[in-house]
């Protein structure tokens, strides 16, 4: 017998139709590439999306149609990915901080037939575009009079398609578990791989991520996220935000510590979501001109381990709340963030610190095992080590354009993350799998080793890899970058760890460095420091 409810798809342009009606007055501040400050609401994005819609639909654009945006965070964007999923085309973000070879190979790979771009990648455009033969219009979001001198012929300004297009538009009611959008992985590992998400993926993912252990996000809120649209849909906000009717604030392409804090200050910001070394650069900043949050309240950590000296200084020194969350582009991306419960009211300040640093439990919809090397399910006791195997509605079950691989196990999405659980289901990020340095038979975690480097006072940035070994397989090399005029040695930075970590686990040998180098998401580049410091000679290997 099936129940007698309303049947209703769960889709993207309901969601921009809820926040016109309930909150259309309600601001999306964005700082142009231009570098001024835009204001619009929900109403006009709603109105203008319509517009953009209708214009691609004139032009013949059909459902399942992937659509390129090369932008950074701002309200055409928005615009965007509204008025591309909402007629059932593919919005494709691409990731800009890729080489151009990496976008042409990603943009032929998706097939994609339109281009929408900030005018700051013009040059990129016009290194990559001539290579991909399916992309039939390049559209600059920017109106004529700002038109950049191109080397690609075509190019059409995104205010003229709003122009073009009717703002009357119903929006189409089609199964929700159509594509939505596509992100490409960034490729850190071999060629990049595109996760398809549906429009109910998104919307089950949206309404997960608003709720108070995840997000807590609300009407009264004003959110800034730092977190790339062009990376996982910006985990999300520019849904979750449209659900909630909270105020949106977009950074454009300023994500410098100044220009944030400007940016936090001004608009009034309560809650912002971004990755740590972004964070990094904004704490910085405030410390150093002994500045203060007069409206922040709370941000969301994750793409990469919070060092528990960042989630102390945040919270202790700045009262901001810090939620440290984990995720892939495979699952959407939230797969699980550190909200405590009552039976973690009684523990110390310090106590609840070290809980924090955990990337926390799954929230409803998601669920969780740890696997021994021989896929054997290992306990939930906070200290075996295992793969993280994931499941549910918004994770990956087979990327686009692979039918004949299945990455799963036995229905599961393994993570190559290597984690612990601990009873309560927090999970414990202890590393990549490939990593995790692998040192005569026990497993030493690199991002414990950068966690304890980087809370020493003169380090401002750590990063741990492994290194051949020809007793232990391998050892632990420290690569460090010293904060502006700081002194510390060698012998200095291994003495540090001399009570916090066993004996076993302190790393070899410290080289210190001007950069570490960063991935096109924000992360520490530990393939290219392999490849620069892999064959480090080692003092102990002799
Ligand atoms: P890519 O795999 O392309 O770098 P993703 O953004 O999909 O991009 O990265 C997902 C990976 O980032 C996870 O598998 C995990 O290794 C790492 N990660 C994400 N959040 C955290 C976190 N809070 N702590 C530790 N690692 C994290």
């Amino acid at each position: 017998m099936n129940g007698l409810m309303m049947q209703e798809s769960l889709l993207i342009s309901s969601l921009i139709r809820y926040a016109d009606r309930f909150h259309g007055d309600t601001e999306i501040v964005s700082r142009r590439v231009e570098g001024d400050i835009h204001r619009t609401n929900y109403r006009e994005i709603h109105a203008r999306a319509k517009r953009i819609a209708n214009a691609l639909l004139a032009q013949g654009v059909k459902p399942g149609d992937r659509i390129a945006t090369l932008a950074w965070n701002g309200y055409r964007h928005m615009e965007l990915y509204f008025a591309i999923s909402g007629i059932g085309a593919v919005m494709h973000t691409i990731n800009p901080r890729l080489h151009p070879g990496q976008i042409a190979w990603i943009a032929n790979d998706a097939a994609d037939t339109w281009l929408f771009y900030d005018i700051t990648f013009q040059p990129l455009v016009d290194a990559f575009a001539g290579q991909c033969p399916t992309l039939g219009r390049l559209v600059a979001m920017t109106d004529k009079a700002h038109l950049p001198a191109s080397k690609v012929d075509g190019v059409i300004a995104y205010e003229d398609l709003v122009e073009a297009g009717s703002p009357e538009l119903e929006w189409p009611d089609f199964d929700e578990n159509a594509a939505s959008s596509l992100c490409y992985t960034s490729g850190t590992t071999g060629n990049p791989k595109g996760v398809l998400y549906s429009h109910r993926s998104t919307l089950l993912h949206t309404m997960m991520g608003v709720s108070p252990d995840v997000l807590g996000l609300s009407a009264s809120d004003v959110i800034l996220p730092v977190v790339p649209m062009f990376h996982v849909n910006a985990w999300g906000v520019p849904y979750m935000a449209a659900l909630t009717g909270a105020k949106l604030v977009f950074p454009g392409p300023a994500l410098d510590g100044a220009s944030l804090y400007e940016l936090f200050e001004a608009e009034g910001v309560t809650v912002s979501a971004g990755v740590p070394t972004v964070w990094q650069g904004l704490l910085n900043h405030v410390m150093q001109k002994g500045l203060r949050f007069s409206t922040m309240r709370r941000t969301v950590v994750g793409g990469s381990a919070c060092p528990p000296a960042m989630l102390a200084k945040f919270e202790n020194e700045y009262d901001v709340q810090v939620l440290h969350a984990w995720g892939m582009t495979e699952t959407s991306p939230i797969g699980s963030a550190c909200a405590l419960k009552p039976k973690h009211r009684g523990l110390s300040h310090e106590q609840i610190l070290a809980l924090k640093g955990k990337q926390g439990r799954p929230p409803y919809g998601v669920n969780i095992r740890i696997v021994g090397d021989e896929g054997e399910d290992l306990p939930w006791d906070d200290e075996a080590q295992g793969e993280l195997l994931i499941k549910g509605p918004w994770v990956l079950r087979r990327y686009f354009n692979r039918e004949d691989e299945s990455p799963l196990l036995d229905g599961w999405f393994p993570t190559g993350d290597v984690c612990t659980i601990d009873p309560d289901g927090y999970i414990h990020i202890t590393d990549r799998s490939k990593d995790v340095i692998k040192s005569g038979g026990e497993w030493i975690s690199s991002i414990d080793i950068e966690n304890i480097a980087m809370a020493h006072p003169a380090v401002a940035m750590a990063a741990c890899i492994a290194v051949p070994h020809p007793k232990w397989d391998e050892r632990p090399l420290l690569v460090v970058v010293k904060r502006p005029d700081a002194e510390l040695g060698r012998e200095e930075m291994l003495a540090w760890f001399a009570d916090k970590v066993a004996k076993w686990q302190i790393p070899d040998d410290v080289v210190f460095a001007d950069a570490i180098p960063l991935g096109a998401t924000g992360k520490m580049l530990k393939t290219a420091l392999r490849d620069a410091y892999g064959k480090h000679p080692l003092p102990t290997a002799d």
